[in-house]
């Protein structure tokens, strides 16, 4: 069996019980950075063996990790922040595992949109999650496709991109209502609303540090 364990996205207290139950509970775990969970599961005193699974080996891996389930071994998923599969490894892994009839399971936890959307006062009851744009080739194109969208548009981003991602935002966007959120549950955690060329100024005069979540509003929004 695979369990996918969320952990936390900043604040160490948003790991869940259940989280705690299953990082004691697996046999081993798949870890995005041996480094980044083991301190995760020191500060929480739990020793567990850890085996590298990353966006450069799951390729490679998934067919000895698909076998060791086969034979009833439980694994657990982790990520170096929030919920695997979310603009993380997992996803060929989970769907091996559904086309190899073996059960899977995600327990809910953090997750870095959800908060984001949620404090941006902007419309959640339809929504698209982009995670991260590309970087150079189909980027414009697919900001074009999501500016033609008619709901809350979710984009990932890091601290260097994220003030060219607002000028290409507000290219194809035009001055809709922006909510860009960055360090949610940290201690610097700030949220910044207002048009495009409303955040681009804050940004331009700040430099921007941490991780960034931002979302669009539809046309239309005042
Ligand atoms: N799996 C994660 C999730 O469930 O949200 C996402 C991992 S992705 C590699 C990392 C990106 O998530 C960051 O570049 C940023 O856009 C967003 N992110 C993660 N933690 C965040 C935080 N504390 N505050 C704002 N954004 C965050």
């Amino acid at each position: 069996m695979l369990t996918i364990i969320p952990t936390p996205i900043g604040h160490l207290k948003d790991i869940t019980l259940r989280s705690i139950e299953l990082l004691k509970e697996v046999d081993e775990l798949l870890v995005e950075d041996s480094r980044v969970t083991g301190k995760l599961l020191n500060h929480l005193g739990i020793d567990k063996k850890m085996i590298p699974f990353h966006a450069h080996n799951e390729h490679q891996k998934l067919e000895t990790i698909i076998a060791q389930l086969k034979l009833g071994k439980h694994l657990g998923l982790v990520s170096d922040a929030g919920t695997p599969c979310i603009s993380d490894p997992g996803f060929l892994l989970v769907r091996e595992c559904v086309q190899g009839n073996i059960p899977v399971e995600c327990l809910p936890g953090p997750t870095a949109f959800v908060p984001a959307l949620a404090v941006s006062g902007l419309p959640s009851d339809q929504f698209y999650f982009e995670g991260f744009l590309p970087r150079k080739k189909g980027r414009q194109s697919r900001l074009k496709e999501l500016a033609s969208l008619h709901c809350t548009v979710i984009i990932y981003e890091s601290p260097y991109r994220v003030l060219k991602t607002l000028q290409d935002i507000q290219k194809h966007f035009n001055e809709r209502q922006i909510s860009v959120s960055r360090e949610l549950s940290k201690k610097f955690e700030e949220t910044i609303r207002g048009t495009g060329s409303e955040v681009i100024e804050h940004f331009s005069k700040r430099e921007p540090k941490g991780e960034f979540v931002i979302c669009i509003g539809k046309e239309g929004l005042s």
